[in-house]
């Protein structure tokens, strides 16, 4: 597994094991003295780009988010990847194939790799436009004003993706109740959008999913589902298309753990051709400048084959050894309560919630997330810590959050480790 310190470790062991000649040969400077510790760190390979840049690398005890570069791909999938970059292929070809190949494995009738989820909603989007009017890709965004444009929303399903589906000229019609919804759905409505995470909570949307799904269609209208980061468990990947939702978008970089630049596009499969046909490579289309290159429609589709490999249940239970590791080292902290909390839906994996006395301890969980991030190796711990303004996830002022996934092997130690030197040597 790529990751820093497995990264130093793998190379300190190889470079142990050559001979000094060997060494030499290969134009490696010979260690001289120098702590092993310290090789990898100072004379990093020549491909190592992180090093080269100066970028850190990171223990990632947070998430799969995007800022952090989400998901690290498996070996196969990397090995998938660098073979892909020795050869040029007709990228049509490779798109075309890729669909075919990911829709037959997760059971749906048609499917294409998109360079994220939000790229999915776009095509999605532009689909549903292209459905409606039989809209050309050049028409999209310059004349959708003057056609049927509407996507039908639920107020509390408004999120920071909408985006994507503005991008294409379509004009978003807010609903509350399902009598809003009803009239909302018009003569000029092109689709609706679900988001599933907001399905349940507090301040949740009123209307259910089968409820949503069944409305829409009785008014003929296709439905849109952002299932992004609703990966485990793995049968997601086949329940929404198989409920009937016409499209269903997934990260192809969080849970799944492809190239973090790629993502599906799951569904019917006129809509599909649909949104290929606004796709890249097309010129004048939407979606031009969304490119998934060669090496990473390979990736995704590796990426669904080691998916399909795995088991939740083992999986799960590997989040957990991780998490209790981190528990051990910090549960004699004074005042320190422990908790797991799994979101139900999206990220639904173990996330550690960390509770202490700030003023017991001598720090507030925002200035341990700073210390940890600031600190060689950098930690970086889930964005809800020390908030309760991050929905999903019940964190408050005096909460640490960890979320265990991410974490490569050895780094949950390292990870409990510092929690527990920064925790303990505060208060004087
Ligand atoms: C992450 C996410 C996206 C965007 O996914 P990308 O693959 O980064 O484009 C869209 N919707 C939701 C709900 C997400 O969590």
């Amino acid at each position: 597994m790529p990751k820093r310190s497995a990264d130093s470790r793998l190379s300190r062991r190889r470079f142990l094991s050559l001979s000094s000649t060997a060494a030499a040969a290969l134009g490696i400077a010979p260690l001289a003295g120098k702590p092993s510790e310290s090789f990898a760190e100072d004379h990093p390979s020549p491909d190592d780009y992180y090093a080269k840049l100066g970028v850190a690398k990171i223990i990632n005890a947070a998430g799969t988010y995007t800022y952090l570069t989400a998901a690290c791909m498996p070996p196969q999938v990397q090995r998938a990847v660098a073979q892909a970059a020795l050869h040029p292929v007709r990228l049509k070809d490779l798109q075309l194939a890729a669909g075919e190949y990911i829709a037959k494995k997760l059971r749906c009738e048609a499917a294409v790799v998109t360079s994220g989820a939000s790229a999915a909603l776009t095509l999605a989007t532009a689909a549903c436009v292209a459905s409606a009017n039989g809209a050309s890709p050049q028409e999209i965004p310059e004349n959708v004003d003057k056609m049927k444009n509407e996507v039908v929303v639920q107020k509390a399903h408004r999120y920071e993706y909408d985006h994507a589906m503005l991008l294409c000229g379509a004009v978003i019609k807010e609903v509350v109740t399902l009598e809003d919804y009803k009239r909302a759905l018009s003569p000029k409505t092109v689709m609706t959008n679900f988001f599933n995470a907001a399905a349940s909570g507090p301040d949740g949307a009123q209307i259910d999913r089968e409820t949503w799904l069944r409305v829409a269609h009785d008014h003929g209208v296709p439905c849109h589902y952002d299932a992004a980061a609703d990966m485990p468990p793995i049968e997601n990947l086949w329940t929404y298309t198989g409920m009937g939702f016409d499209l269903v978008c997934f990260s192809g970089g969080k849970g799944i753990r492809g190239p973090q630049n790629a993502g599906l596009l799951l569904g019917k499969k006129h809509l599909i051709d649909l949104a290929v046909a606004n796709n890249n490579p097309n010129s004048d289309a939407v979606g031009r400048g969304m490119k998934v290159a060669k090496e990473q429609i390979v990736g995704m589709v590796a990426a669904v084959d080691w998916l399909l490999e795995q088991s939740d249940e083992k999986n799960q239970a590997e989040y957990m050894r991780l998490t209790d590791i981190v528990v051990d080292a910090v549960k004699d902290v004074p005042t320190m309560k422990t908790r797991v909390f799994m979101p139900p839906i999206a990220n639904h994996v173990p996330h550690l919630l960390l509770s202490y006395n700030p003023s017991v301890v001598g720090l507030t969980p925002q200035q341990v997330q700073e210390k940890l991030r600031a600190q060689t190796p950098s930690i970086e711990l889930n964005p809800a810590t020390g908030t309760s303004s991050r929905n999903g996830i019940p964190s408050d002022e005096n909460t640490i959050v960890i979320s265990t996934w991410m974490l490569q092997p050895g780094e949950a130690e390292i990870v409990g480790r510092s929690l527990r030197t920064t925790l303990m040597n505060t208060h004087a």
